[in-house]
């Protein structure tokens, strides 16, 4: 009702607001980043190197800050093509092979083929690394990532899963909040932007965790239903749940 009405509203103008100096802030840390990259060609010594590592670590994760402010202002936009999960999932494992430290045990449980679904692979691609970036967070000293598709009777249920320090039951009440967050470097704008993008895919984040035992997010992608051999359909996506 009104209630509800102006807190979306309010919602809405942060984001606006906080898309805007993203943008600006963009803008002062590109020159940062780039003086840097020309530093390094001078031949610099340790300590120099040194300052400068430790000038690019910071640009690069105020970059990052940005990148998920950004994205989260923008919201989904709504690009419904076919998409090839199977690749797609061959990317999240690179990225993750990449980007893990050696104490997290990567497990990919996917088969060679998953029904066809419709949406924007990018945004998709983006979701996974926001929970895989959790599931990471969640394991400081190490432990098991779980990465799993399966084809599900409603389409493709996706999961990443954790053997981390899990959520006790306030935490878990407030994850879906904007600017919610526990860590010291934490913009709370992963599991926000995640589920609007999930939910302008016809599906809706699940969570379930165990203080001390682990988390585990999934949601499920509407197949291209009622079309024969599994083809990529072109048929609108199917309407948010809830409301
Ligand atoms: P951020 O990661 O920047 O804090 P998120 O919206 O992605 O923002 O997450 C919000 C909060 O939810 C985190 O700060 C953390 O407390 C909790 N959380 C999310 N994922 C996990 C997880 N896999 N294990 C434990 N806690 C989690």
């Amino acid at each position: 009702q009104e209630e509800q009405r102006i807190r979306t509203q309010r919602l809405e103008s942060l984001g606006t607001l906080a898309g805007g100096i993203a943008h600006d802030l963009n803008n002062v840390l590109t020159p940062i980043l780039m003086s840097v990259q020309l530093l390094r060609q001078d031949e610099p010594d340790a300590r120099k190197r040194e300052l400068l590592d430790t000038l690019d670590a910071a640009a690069q994760r105020g970059a990052g800050m940005i990148r998920q402010v950004l994205s989260f202002a923008r919201g989904s936009e709504g690009r419904r093509e076919p998409v090839d999960l199977v690749a797609l999932l061959r990317e999240v494992e690179r990225f993750c092979r990449e980007t893990l430290p050696p104490a997290i045990e990567l497990v990919v449980d996917a088969p060679t083929e998953l029904p066809a679904v419709t949406g924007d692979d990018t945004e998709l691609f983006q979701v996974l690394v926001n929970l895989i970036a959790n599931a990471r967070d969640a394991m400081p000293q190490g432990g098991v990532l779980t990465v799993r598709a399966a084809a599900d009777a409603d389409g493709v249920r996706l999961e990443v899963r954790d053997s981390g320090c899990g959520m006790d039951e306030r935490t878990a009440g407030r994850i879906l909040e904007p600017f919610f967050t526990t860590k010291e470097t934490g913009t709370g704008l992963g599991l926000p932007t995640s589920a609007a993008i999930v939910t302008a895919h016809g599906g809706e984040l699940e969570l379930t965790t165990t203080p001390g035992a682990g988390t585990s997010v999934a949601f499920v992608l509407p197949g291209a239903r009622g079309e024969g051999g599994g083809r990529p359909s072109t048929h609108a996506p199917a309407a948010p749940r809830g409301g």
